[in-house]
């Protein structure tokens, strides 16, 4: 069986829709199964819904037309006959949103924000599950929420492997094409849960994992993977193949690879992660799987922006050494912060970090009554995998160097 995950910008409008039926005529429609996200930045707009439930009610009813009208334009696009029965679904599924948010009485804003945003996926599938097969090209609505099943941790659920394995295994039909959500899943209740944001990816590689799949297939709008953001870097160039442990490297240095989460379960299985252009179906693509390490060997570029470098030395110019170092990484930990790199030497001890919580005025105070501390704010981390006697020239010509690690396959450049 293959699995094949479509983003919600490879559905954004009809053209996208119908775009996803020319590549499962292109590539065959059995024993498939295609993850689905929401239609372009529909869990964006449900995100909005949520805020103005909680906070700002008079704009609530606005929130939920825009994301009726939205689907309701590429519904028009797809079905000639407005007596499609879709359209009959499309109200029920906006109804049943409307009767959620005037019932609930939870005032858990993670609860309501899995109840409601779980429906981006659900008007997604049931939008796209009508259209293959009004195309003529039978199709299986299958509901995840029954099929992965999580702990109640609302926006960021834990997957129960045991329940989900049994009932993937038991209740899709193999020979079939089918359709699911990505994202989406249920809790002990049945109550929606969702797995993070960007979590469709993991979806795939559950449904693989527990399918046994031949290969899990990523849709995107770039060829494959890059060896660096086309956004910051010219001309970046097409990874042919990664092996699983250097594309688990890639997304700790920070690159938007894929997911760690979504790596494991594939891993684990040998399962080979394609990662292709739905603009160019028949391109190459990337495939991440066992073996070559990377193919081209060349030098993948990856920044990382606003960060803060502190250098912390002793008071007393005594060495920093276990205890201090403990304590370091204590006051780091109870303060949230993201360590991206540390350097010490005898008297000092460098550490970049981000402040995803604001709450660097509150670490420097604390860190001040038994350091001393130089913080430079708004620092960038430059990572170099694979990196070469030139790889660093163009990014020193245009910044200031703060600080420099090398390690046999990895250059850092701290830069200012
Ligand atoms: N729709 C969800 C999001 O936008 C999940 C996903 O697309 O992966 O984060």
């Amino acid at each position: 069986m293959k699995i094949y995950k479509f983003g919600g910008a490879s559905v954004k409008d009809a053209e996208g829709v119908k775009n996803l039926v020319t590549i499962l005529n292109h590539l065959g429609q059995q024993h498939t199964l295609i993850v689905v996200s929401a239609m372009g930045k529909t869990t964006n707009s449900l995100e909005l819904v949520v805020k103005n439930y909680f906070d700002n009610k008079e704009d609530l009813q606005y929130s939920i037309n825009e994301v009726f009208n939205f689907h309701n334009k590429i519904l028009h696009n797809l079905f000639k006959e407005d007596n499609h029965q879709i359209f009959s679904e499309f109200h029920e599924i906006f109804e049943n949103l409307r009767i959620f948010l005037k019932r609930n009485k939870s005032p858990d804003y993670s609860f309501v924000y899995d109840q409601v945003v779980s429906f981006g996926e659900i008007l997604s599938t049931k939008i796209i599950n009508s259209y293959l097969n009004y195309s003529s090209i039978p199709c299986n609505w299958v509901d995840a929420r029954i099929l992965i099943k999580t702990d109640s941790k609302y926006r960021d659920a834990n997957l129960n492997w045991e329940l989900t394995k049994t009932s993937i295994y038991n209740n899709i039909n193999t020979k079939l094409l089918n359709i699911t959500q990505g994202f989406i899943a249920s809790d002990a209740n049945n109550f929606s849960t969702t797995l993070g944001r960007e979590g469709s990816d993991y979806t795939a590689a559950i449904f693989a994992y527990c399918l046994n799949a031949e290969s899990v297939t990523i849709w995107k709008d770039v060829p494959g993977v890059l060896n660096a953001d086309p956004r910051v870097f010219k001309k970046p160039q097409l990874l042919n193949k990664i092996s699983y442990t250097e594309a688990i490297e890639l997304a700790f240095y920070g690159a938007s690879v894929i997911h760690p989460k979504t790596l494991q379960p594939l891993q684990k299985k040998e399962i080979p992660l394609y990662v292709k252009s739905f603009l160019n179906p028949s391109g190459k693509g990337t495939a991440i799987s066992r073996g070559t390490k990377i193919d081209p060997l060349i030098p993948c570029f990856i920044v990382q922006r606003n960060l803060n470098l502190l250098k912390l030395s002793s008071l007393d110019f005594s060495f920093i050494v276990e205890d201090n170092i403990r304590d370091i990484f204590q006051i780091l930990h109870e303060n949230k912060m993201k360590v991206d790199l540390i350097q010490n030497s005898a008297i000092s001890f460098s550490v970049c970090i981000y402040d995803k919580y604001s709450r660097l005025k509150e670490l420097l105070s604390i860190l001040k009554a038994t350091f001393k501390v130089e913080c430079t704010e708004n620092v960038s981390l430059f990572t170099i995998r694979h990196f070469n006697e030139h790889s660093s020239n163009e990014i020193l010509k245009n910044n200031k160097l703060l600080l420099e690690q090398r390690t046999n396959e990895t250059l850092q450049l701290v830069v200012s």
